[in-house]
This record gives structure tokens, C-alpha cells and sequence, in this order.
């Protein structure tokens, strides 16, 4: 017997240093390890359980480098969710998220986008008003303060964008690639549960 599992392509945009390739490992191996620098872009696929539903998540990490910020809408393109990544001890890189929205916003079409502040296990960060300010202006669905290192809220905002881009199939918003495989045994640590944020 065979099942068509949902692919959905993520996006996890914001300057380099943010954090990003952190988290994305994180959430993949359950790994804390220091990260070589990301030229370019990396590419990650995990698959969940949502609620009964398996899912395929293709995770695109880009660099921030700004030799290859042309490249950006390139990679963009066909994107179903994204994570946009800023890191809570360095304010620059939330003001410098409109660029990385601008791109969003002109290459997919009303995509649900989270909102990751990186690093919370240190100090700082934008008022909570800023942020959700800035999260109503740019149509962001949720807002997410994690933390790689300690391992906080890494598979929440995973399992939050794989809701959202869920019901955004359901209701036609979106549409996934599908894999046909067999239906293989479900291991329970796949399973994530998805919890209730808003910005
Ligand atoms: P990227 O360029 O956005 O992919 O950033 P990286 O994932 O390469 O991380 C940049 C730096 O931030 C590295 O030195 C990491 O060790 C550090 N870092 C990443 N995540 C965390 C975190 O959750 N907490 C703290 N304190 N440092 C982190």
C-alpha cells in the first residue's frame, strides 16, 4: 500500500549569523553543535505527523551573505511557509527584516510566514509592542522566541509552520508536491505536537 505524503518547501530567511543554520539543524538531528558557515544556501528534509497527517518538510536555509542575496528570489520561488530569523542580542537584524519581507512578499503568494526571534537565551531584543507591530504590517501569522542552544520552541515553530501551510492547502491557498512511497512504520519521535501562538 502506498500513501501521498505532502512536500512543503520552507524558507528560513534573515542575516547571516542570525542563527538560522542552528536551528534548522537542530530541529533535523537534535544536534548543538557549532556551525560551519552556510555559503550560499543548505538544503534539509524532515518529515511529521500532524495530527494524524504525515508531511514532508523540504527546509532552504540561506546564508545572508551578501554576495548572494541576488539569489534570493531565485530560491524563493515555489516556496510554500516561511521563517523569517532575526537574533534577539542584535537589534539591527529585526529592522533589517523588511528586506528579507520585500522578497517574500514580491516571489510567493500570501505564504504563512513565522516570525523566529533566535538566541533567547540571552538578553535583549525589540519591545514586545515592535514586534507585533511589525508582525500586523507584514502579515506574519506568529511570532516565535527560540533558542537553538537550549533547544526552545525549535520543533514548535516547525510543527506551527507545518500547520499553517496544512490549512492553507485545505482551503486552496497553497498547493504541496506529493510523494508516493510506501507506508512505512511511524516512529514516535516523529510526532510533533503543534501549539497555539499568535504574535
Ligand atoms: P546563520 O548564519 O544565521 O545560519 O547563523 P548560525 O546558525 O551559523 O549561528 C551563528 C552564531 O550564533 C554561531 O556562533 C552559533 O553558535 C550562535 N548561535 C546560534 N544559535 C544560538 C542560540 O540559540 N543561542 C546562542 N547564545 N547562540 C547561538
Amino acid at each position: 500500500m502506498s500513501v501521498n505524503t505532502p512536500i512543503f518547501k520552507v524558507v528560513v530567511a534573515g542575516e547571516g549569523g542570525v542563527g538560522k543554520s542552528c536551528i534548522v539543524r537542530r530541529f533535523i538531528s537534535n544536534e548543538n553543535s557549532e556551525p560551519v558557515m552556510t555559503v550560499g544556501s543548505e538544503f534539509a528534509y524532515r518529515e511529521l505527523d500532524l495530527t494524524g497527517q504525515r508531511l514532508g518538510l523540504s527546509i532552504w536555509d540561506f546564508g545572508g551573505e551578501e554576495r548572494f542575496r541576488e539569489l534570493m528570489p531565485i530560491l524563493c520561488l515555489g516556496a510554500h511557509g516561511a521563517l523569517v530569523v532575526f537574533d534577539l542580542s542584535r537589534y539591527s537584524t529585526f529592522v533589517q527584516l523588511r528586506f528579507w519581507m520585500e522578497i517574500i512578499h514580491s516571489t510567493t503568494n500570501k505564504i504563512p510566514v513565522i516570525l523566529v526571534g533566535a538566541k533567547c537565551d540571552l538578553p535583549g531584543g525589540p519591545p514586545d509592542e515592535e514586534i507585533k507591530q511589525f508582525c500586523i504590517e507584514q502579515r506574519i501569522s506568529a511570532y516565535f522566541p527560540v533558542s537553538a542552544r537550549e533547544g526552545i520552541n525549535v520543533d514548535s515553530v516547525f510543527a506551527h509552520i507545518a500547520q499553517l501551510m496544512h490549512d492553507a492547502t485545505q482551503k486552496g491557498f497553497i498547493t504541496p508536491a506529493y510523494s508516493t512511497k510506501p507506508n512505512a512504520e511511524k516512529s514516535p519521535s516523529d510526532a510533533l505536537e503543534t501549539p497555539s501562538a499568535t504574535p
